[in-house]
């Protein structure tokens, strides 16, 4: 099997932390150059059960400027082009305005994005996982949702088995 994946979060969320864990894992390249503004390859993932290549989608934000709106139709088409989003969030129930504009975009396409929470070994009662996937729920239709921690990994191996579903 092998797709494309774009991985989209919020500054933070553990994107680099996840990355890193799969370069150490299995085979993989990654590039970490500032942001630009057309899609590139972040990452190329390679197991046995195939290949996983991660997109970096520039700016799914609001537009400030023309550059911006440049980089947001961008983005807008990598959501449509790639077999799977992964959204990264951290375990929390509060949604902001930043992950609010997110889901009304992942709402307008038909790709199954994947919500991946993160940072679960800092969560002590694990009962609270389900406020905070039944929060991003009201917000987003998902395929998946998949608790992990990048740092501990958890539930790592997983989510790739979740995201090879969809290629
Ligand atoms: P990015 O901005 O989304 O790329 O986030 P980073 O990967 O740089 O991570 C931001 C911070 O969160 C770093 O201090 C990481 O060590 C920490 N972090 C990432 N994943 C986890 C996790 O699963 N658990 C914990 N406790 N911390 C994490
Ligand atoms: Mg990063």
């Amino acid at each position: 099997k092998s797709g494309f994946v774009t991985l989209i979060g919020r500054p933070n969320v553990g994107k680099s932390t996840l990355m890193n864990h799969l370069i150490g894992q299995k085979i993989a390249i990654t590039s970490d150059k500032p942001q630009t503004t057309r899609n590139r390859i972040q990452t190329v993932y390679t197991d046995e059960r195939g290949q996983i290549i991660f997109l970096d989608t520039p700016g799914i934000h609001k537009a400030k400027n023309k550059l911006g709106e440049y980089m947001v139709s961008v983005a807008e088409r990598t959501l449509k082009e790639v077999d799977v989003v992964l959204w990264l969030v951290e375990p929390t129930t509060y949604i902001g305005a930043g992950e609010q504009h997110i889901a009304e975009q992942l709402n307008q396409v038909k790709t199954p994005v994947i919500l991946a929470i993160n940072k679960i070994d800092t969560v002590k009662n694990q009962e609270e996982i389900l406020t905070f996937i039944s929060a991003y729920k009201d917000v987003c239709r998902f395929a998946e949702i998949v608790p992990v921690s990048a740092l501990k990994d958890k539930n790592t191996d997983l989510l790739l088995e979740l995201i090879y579903k969809y290629l």
